[in-house]
């Protein structure tokens, strides 16, 4: 069958997406947002770097989060609203370990906490993303959030991409990692959702129970076949 193939770019309600006519008229909307999530140690840092050397725009919505809340942004005044002027240290930013006390060990304190951050990183991943796009339309973002699905950010995405690790290997790399005992893992890992709360919400499940090099061929094989991504 003889494929027609014109590519021409057309406005989304929220941002530049490539669309490509095939003969029969279908229209086919390339993926260009990729969400990418999983549990603590699962390898999602891993996995966006491999993207981000094959040329996906990476964002880290951890790092956005330690600029959500920045003296003189909306989000400081909200939390010093919330949990008082306490919480500001001495030079005049939020104390994240005072913050931490407040909002440690009560579940309300904690919903109060990210109905504030949530939003606040929202919006920043929605600007970066659509200035990575307006820069180059046709390229592929990934936006790496441990919270995406917990935060209801699945709809920024055209696809959510779940790294999962079995609870045991987590907590084996974690230590390697970061040096802590398996129990404080363990703790993170029950206050998160599980893996199968997490590949319920999956367009993609990345198992990266083996070694380096299989997590790298998975991810391979998934980027060749995104439109529009070349290794
Ligand atoms: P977190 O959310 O806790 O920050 P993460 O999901 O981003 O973690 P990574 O930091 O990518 O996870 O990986 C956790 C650790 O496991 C890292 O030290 C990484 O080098 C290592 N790791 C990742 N994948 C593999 C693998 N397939 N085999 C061995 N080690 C791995």
């Amino acid at each position: 069958m003889v494929r027609i193939q014109i590519y021409h770019r057309i406005y989304k309600s929220r941002t530049l997406g490539l669309v490509k006519l095939k003969s029969r008229a279908a229209l086919r909307i390339y993926i260009l947002i990729i969400g990418l999530t999983g549990g603590i140690a699962s390898g999602k840092s891993t996995a966006a770097k491999l993207l981000g050397t094959w040329g996906a725009y990476v964002i880290d919505a951890d790092k956005l989060g330690h600029r959500a809340y920045l003296k003189d942004t909306e989000a400081f005044q909200q939390v010093v609203t919330t949990f008082g002027e306490g919480v500001v240290g001495d030079d005049g930013e939020v104390d994240r370990a005072q913050l931490g006390s407040k909002v440690f060990g009560g579940e309300n304190r904690m919903a109060e906490l990210t109905a504030i951050v949530w939003p606040a990183i929202r919006k920043m991943a929605q600007t970066e993303i659509d200035s990575a796009l307006s820069e180059a339309p046709d390229r592929v973002v990934v936006l790496e959030a441990a919270v995406l699905i917990e935060a209801g950010w699945q709809d920024i995405a055209d696809q959510v991409w779940v790294v999962v690790v079995e609870p045991a290997t987590a907590i084996e790399r974690a230590q390697e990692r970061d040096g802590v005992e398996a129990s404080a893992v363990q703790a993170r890992i029950d206050s998160q959702l599980t893996n199968q709360e997490r590949t319920n919400q999956a367009d993609q499940v990345i198992d990266n129970s083996a070694d380096l090099q299989a997590m790298e061929a998975t991810l391979q094989s998934l980027w060749k076949n995104l439109p529009g991504a070349s290794l």
